[in-house]
């Protein structure tokens, strides 16, 4: 496709996540007219393209499909990697940050010898670890360089406060921030359903089982299928739909923030060049001190990194 205004996504990685998300795209994203796959396992890459390709052939959208090297960068408008280990029964995502960094290591090394200049999407975990990763290892800009952060996690609360009290998770303003891990917290201060405060319908003490269920939910589903994939898939698609459309959304991605010294999940308003703008917090002072509890874990991995 000759066209300047084509836009593609390139897909590094090519397991559960990558191609939840792949098929999330194809299914649902009108903006994505190019997507290739790239993968470590070449065979793998192909045989997903080639199976993609049916179903694109059945979508609403038209978007060419192949599988690909490195050069397929130079022209891309977002690189998604999606590629490195995933956690297995029992271990955390921080258990993952010796592989997975080797991991990114060969690939952006392979990237930064292509012009790519657009927008890197990452799924890898430790997200905002790999996040933070990504910004140094390519000399990008912290605008360009955005993890899908605790959009999972707040998919998962709006999904579960909805169960509660019977209410469209679309009218359920609520949202995890910190670190996409064990120390994620949930501003419960700022949380709303249609125009009342949340406390309205949950006690303190529902609001605690949430918040737990919402940091386990991702063991839970590992332990019975070995992997999380859809939910993730659906958060990558709409925050690539968000930067085509230069939609202005909020989401709580992971994206670097000065004041803190680490990439970390904040709701923050995506547009055609990335971030636009991180939101101001406005938290109470428990708020506050989980918040920053979130930002020390992720600090205390980034000093030993060898970045
Ligand atoms: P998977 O094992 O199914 O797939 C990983 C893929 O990466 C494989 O196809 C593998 O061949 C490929 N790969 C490995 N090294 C590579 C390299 N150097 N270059 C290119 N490709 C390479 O794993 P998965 O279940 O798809 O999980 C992928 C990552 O996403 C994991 O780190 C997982 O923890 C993470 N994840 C993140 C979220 C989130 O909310 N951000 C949710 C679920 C999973």
């Amino acid at each position: 496709m000759e066209n300047f205004e084509v836009n593609k996504v390139v897909l590094i990685g090519c397991g559960h996540v990558g191609m939840s998300y792949a098929f999330s795209l194809v299914n649902g994203a009108s903006h994505v007219h190019e997507l290739v796959l790239i993968d470590v396992n070449k065979q793998k890459a192909e045989g997903e393209a080639l199976d993609l390709m049916h179903a694109a052939c059945c979508s609403k959208y038209k978007t060419e499909i192949r599988f690909g090297d490195y050069n397929e960068c130079n022209n891309a408008d977002i690189v998604c990697i999606a590629a490195g280990r995933n956690q297995e029964k029992g271990e955390t995502r921080n258990d993952l940050i010796g592989k997975n960094l080797e991991v990114f290591k060969s690939i952006i090394g392979e990237i930064n010898k292509t012009k790519f200049a657009g927008i890197y999407l990452i799924a890898t975990n430790p997200l905002d670890i790999m996040t933070y990763i990504t910004m140094k290892l390519s000399g990008f800009p912290k605008e360009r360089v955005i993890g899908s952060g605790t959009t999972l996690d707040t998919a998962r609360l709006r999904c579960l406060i909805g169960e509660e009290v019977k209410v469209n998770y679309k009218n359920i303003h609520a949202y995890v921030i910190g670190e996409h891990g064990d120390s994620e917290m949930i501003p419960w201060s700022n949380a709303t359903i249609g125009l009342n405060p949340i406390n309205k319908y949950l006690s303190k003490t529902k609001m605690k089982s949430i918040l737990n269920d919402v940091r386990t939910s991702a063991y839970k589903i590992i332990e019975k299928k070995g992997n999380t994939a859809y939910g993730i898939g659906m958060c990558l698609k709409n925050i690539t739909e968000a930067i085509f459309e230069n939609s202005n959304s909020i989401f709580t991605v992971s994206v670097f923030n000065e004041k803190y010294g680490v990439s970390i999940g904040q709701p923050a308003i995506i547009c055609r060049n990335g971030v636009r703008k991180i939101e101001d917090l406005s938290l109470t002072a428990e708020e506050k001190m989980e918040f920053n509890n979130s930002v020390k874990a992720i600090k205390s991995v980034i000093k030993n990194l060898n970045v």
